[in-house]
């Protein structure tokens, strides 16, 4: 019989969104009359269709496959040179951000880059997350064998985790112990945080001090509205030496269904070899590319391109503030509730404080009996999100209103 990989058995149960849907599902059988009224703001999908550029791209993309003029087989395996030439100009070098077309990496999306980009690590290497956390950066850690085995209450032995609260603004400050590996995403899910310039800096400098990699996580990066704050960690000097950056087209774009997203490797940025000797991840990841992948296809590609299109920035641009327009509507009916209110202001996620006495799951079970309100309780995302639960603003805008009414008579 075949040995599998036990690191598999090690991770802890999925707990958070097959409970949530138990509850949903028993209080719905116990009250059919209300089924109707439920509404969901727990998940992290958009709701909102794909722009007519992106449409019109892509239409015109499926034509070209019909004819033998503009037929396209294989594509490149790390994307075609229009896609990472309109990423590497619209999102870094018009901002004067020095990164050339051939340090993007397009791919299927970023979920699966965080955890491919573990391939191209060493097992063994000591890995930092915050709490709370987007849990797939702790879960590949686990598969590839980078933890012991899962505590009570949450985390894993031998994974460093650096605590985010009120107190820090759910940025959390570099570890004390050493550490090889750290995962940063701003703006942040599920607390909706941001980081300034000083911030980062100071992780760059940690990083390049420490000889430390930070994957970050840009994924919300469209949706900050504040002039001031960081767009790339690549803004921040010296980045190029310590950082990957992973994007994805899933949230500005509506791609989440399409699934399109990139990762941004520097060429100047290395790693080391047991005994020593310096690498670049650079010509890692793209061996790993060229072995593991085929690329994405002609159609996808070209309709992400259309994002960079003066319609496609244009018709997004509203999209995103479609669905900031709802953050600041919710933020206004948890304030309404007299609830303390993080996030939502340059991210689509509101991040609540849970009243004195109420716990995450107890907060989540009101609201979705009192009011049929589906949230995500805070505690699902690590220790520290327990007295805290996340609100989507992935949502359409009546639904949205319905929420801030619903939420005004629970005061
Ligand atoms: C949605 C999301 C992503 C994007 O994932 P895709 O695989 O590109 O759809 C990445 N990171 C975080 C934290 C997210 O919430």
């Amino acid at each position: 019989m075949v040995f599998i990989n036990e690191n598999y058995l090690k991770l802890a149960a999925g707990y958070l969104f097959p409970e949530i849907a138990r509850r949903v599902n028993e209080y719905v059988d116990a009250n059919p009359a209300v089924a109707g009224r439920i509404i969901r703001c727990g998940i992290g999908d958009v709701t909102e269709p794909i722009v007519p550029a992106v449409l019109a791209a892509m239409h015109d993309a499926i034509d070209d496959l019909g004819s033998h003029e503009t037929f396209r087989g294989y594509p490149p395996p790390t994307g075609y040179d229009f896609l990472r030439q309109a990423i590497a100009e619209h999102d870094y070098r018009n901002r004067g951000i020095s990164i050339s077309d051939d340090e993007i990496f397009v791919s299927d999306g970023s979920k699966g880059d965080c955890g491919s980009l573990l391939e191209i690590l060493g097992v063994g290497n000591r890995v930092a997350v915050t709490d709370p956390v987007y849990p797939v950066y702790v879960d590949t850690n686990v598969m590839v064998g980078n933890t012991d085995e899962p505590l009570d209450g949450g985390g894993y032995e031998g994974l460093v985790t650096m605590e985010g609260n009120e107190a820090n603004g759910f940025v959390p400050n570099p570890p004390e112990s050493p550490v090889d590996l750290v995962y940063l995403c701003f703006p942040n899910n599920p607390t909706g945080s941001t980081i300034d310039h000083p911030r980062l800096q100071a992780w760059v400098d940690w990083a390049l001090e420490n000889d430390a990699l930070i994957v970050y996580d840009a994924a919300y990066v469209n949706f900050i509205r504040d002039p001031d704050l960081p767009r790339s960690i690549f803004e921040i000097p010296g980045a190029d030496k310590c950082a990957i950056e992973t994007r994805s087209f899933s949230k500005n774009g509506g791609f989440t269904g399409i699934r399109c997203g990139y990762t941004v490797v520097p060429k100047t940025l290395e790693g080391r070899t047991r005994d020593g000797r310096s690498v670049p991840l650079h010509q890692l990841w793209s061996r790993r590319w060229s072995t593991r992948s085929n690329g994405v296809s002609w159609p996808v590609q070209r309709g992400a391109e259309a994002l960079y299109s003066a319609e496609g920035l244009e018709q997004t641009s509203m999209l995103i503030d479609h669905y900031m327009t709802n953050a600041t509507l919710l933020r206004g009916g948890c304030e309404a509730m007299g609830l303390t209110v993080h996030g939502g202001e340059n991210a689509p996620y509101v991040w609540v404080k849970c009243p004195p006495g109420q716990d995450s799951w107890g907060m989540f079970d009101r609201l979705l009996k009192e009011a049929q309100i589906v949230t995500t309780p805070g505690a699902g995302f690590g220790r520290c999100g327990e007295g805290f639960f996340r609100i989507s603003a992935f949502n359409s805008r009546a639904n949205v209103e319905e929420v801030v009414a619903r939420m005004k008579t629970l005061v």
